[in-house]
């Protein structure tokens, strides 16, 4: 992403000493960081247009801002932990190439490795391999069908651990496979950044924000998530930190291993309240999903929260080459299954993107007509609506006779079918709440033009991860459909095919997941997820702009000086 990693992780990780963790003696501002930042966002990457990020802190009581502080810290420490977990040789060419003060430095830490995350994963310094892609989370040497077949060697309560998303596997002295739990394989750092919580856990007076960091801390040491996943969709506090090990992009083989990212945000009340009205509206949308009745949830979890916020500071997995602008969390089945899930929109992340990528493509991919089209608005609402969606449709599924879910089913297209299909699904959303006089009319001209401009943001990062294979495939449907036309090198919507081609769209992409189709999933990636002639001639009159934004966390380095 977009957003570097902190200076801190680098110099700590790089050196090879464990990060001191705060002690109640120590006050905050001692352990915190006073090195000045060795490799400056300006230098990370000439695609990435410089963004100040902050957001205003004044009214946040000085306890809650010490809390900030040491979740900051424990962050940075996550930041640490990710590279470790991108390729076992990470660390110790980070700190080769900080020790040389090599220009590649910035690079290396804003693609969290030595592979350009934004263009094919390519290598962009000398002598690193191929990205592995498995990365840390098995062994080196092992192979996909070595782990498959063992696997299905293990008995089932083996097996839920071998695949579950906190444990890595690695090989026993005599080099048969063995499953590690995180709390084992990174224990000392997780030690550390529990007790950073641990602090920020004493210094909030919110209560719901002490439990969470609390049970947060916890799972750090005993690998147990549920209850602080619980703990997080319960949060109602002025700061909302999401800290762990969450997402399973990395894990490029199977999609079961959590990788650890941090966001720490400040909520922003108003369009909270303002956007959590569209809860109201979930289950007669999933009623009316275009696909078989019995694949339909008829009773969707009661808590389905929406988080604005505004971006303090972001780590690991969530500031890695194109910056995050939602999420929806958690991954675990056991809570979505209960509890839902809970979206969080970091709205001061859009607004740059916005206005320093999408615009400007607009400019050059869209006709002059659909351009006029593009809006803010309709960007901010249908990342929302992205969001709500992944909390639809299929997930817990039934596939020969046994109880599995979407993910598992579809193992390593898994998520670039979410991907799209909270995209498409999100268009359908829209169209359906216009129809049912929710929305204003207008946004039936800007959600198909913002969306479409929007795909070129996305298919520029290239199409070898979940969110560009994901929309590649709807691009191509869209224009198969004649939804999406091109006339002279420009694109544009048809607004009277669009409608159907999204239902269409939608309904297949759901049907594929409620079957948990392994086969058709993969072909229909094959088939659709592809850079037609057309759309590579957008993407390269669009060279010369910036791909994405870099963050500077200009509030998080008030509270931490030194942090990116
Ligand atoms: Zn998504």
């Amino acid at each position: 992403m977009r957003i570097l990693s902190a200076s801190l992780a680098a110099t700590l990780a790089f050196a090879g000493c464990t990060k001191p963790a705060p002690t109640p003696e120590t006050p905050v501002k001692e352990v915190a960081v006073t090195k000045t930042i060795e490799a400056p966002i300006e230098a990370a990457d000439p695609r990435l247009a410089p963004t100040e990020l902050s957001a205003d802190i004044s009214k946040l009581p000085e306890n809650e801002q010490q809390a900030m502080r040491y979740m900051i810290d424990a962050a940075v420490i996550l930041d640490r932990l990710f590279l470790r977990q991108v390729w076992s040789g990470a660390e110790a060419m980070g700190a080769k190439l900080a020790a040389d003060k090599s220009p590649d430095y910035a690079k290396f830490l804003a693609h969290k490795g030595p592979w350009d995350r934004m263009s094919h994963n390519e290598a962009f310094i000398a002598g690193a391999p191929a990205k592995p892609p498995q990365a840390s989370f098995y062994p080196d040497d092992a192979t996909k069908e070595e782990i498959e077949k063992w696997i299905a060697t293990l008995s089932p309560e083996q097996k839920t651990l071998a695949t579950g998303f906190f444990t890595v596997i690695r090989r026993a002295p005599d080099k048969s496979l063995m499953i590690v739990p995180y709390s084992k394989e990174y224990g000392a750092d997780l030690e550390a950044a529990a007790k950073a919580l641990d602090k920020a856990a004493e210094l909030t007076k919110e209560p719901s924000l002490k439990k969470y960091l609390e049970l947060r801390a916890k799972a750090f040491r005993d690998d147990d998530y549920y209850a602080s996943d619980v703990a997080w969709m319960e949060l109602d506090a002025a700061v909302e930190p999401t800290i762990g090990p969450y997402e399973t992009y990395e894990d490029e083989w199977f999609s079961y291993k959590a990788a650890f990212e941090a966001y720490i945000t400040l909520r922003d009340d108003a369009e909270t309240a303002k956007l959590a009205k569209f809860s109201a509206h979930l289950q007669t949308l999933e009623d009316r999903l275009p696909i078989d009745a019995k694949m339909k949830n008829a009773k969707l979890g009661a808590l389905a929260p929406i988080r604005v916020v505004n971006q303090i500071y972001a780590s690991g997995d969530g500031a890695r080459g194109v910056m995050t602008a939602a999420f929806n969390l958690p991954n675990d089945e056991r809570v979505t299954k209960e509890k839902g899930s809970k979206r969080v929109m970091l709205k001061n992340v859009q607004e740059a993107k916005f206005a320093k990528v999408l615009k400007p493509i607009a400019e050059i991919a869209l006709s002059a007509e659909d351009k006029a089209n593009v809006s803010f608005d309709a960007f901010f609402t249908h990342i929302l609506m992205h969001e709500l969606m992944h909390g639809l449709g299929p997930h817990t599924i039934t596939v020969a006779g046994e109880e599995t879910s979407v993910r598992k089913a579809l193992k390593d297209t898994s998520s670039a079918f979410e991907e799209a299909k909270a995209d498409i699904s999100g268009l359908w959303a829209l169209q359906k709440l216009v129809d049912d006089g929710i929305m204003p009319k207008t946004y039936e001209q800007t959600i198909y033009d913002t969306f479409l401009a929007s795909s070129f943001r996305t298919l520029r990062f290239g199409i070898n991860e979940a969110h560009g294979k994901g929309m590649a495939m709807q691009v191509n449907y869209l224009i198969d459909e004649g939804a999406f036309v091109v006339k002279d090198g420009k694109f544009a919507v048809d607004h009277v095919k669009i409608k159907q081609a999204v239902e269409k769209l939608t309904g297949v992409i759901m049907t594929i997941q409620a079957k948990g189709d392994y086969n058709a999933a993969k072909a229909m990636l094959e088939k659709y997820a592809v850079l037609r002639p057309d759309t590579q001639k957008v993407i390269t009159a669009m060279e010369a702009l910036p791909v994405d934004i870099a963050a500077a966390h200009v509030t998080a380095r008030q509270l931490v000086p030194g942090v990116r």
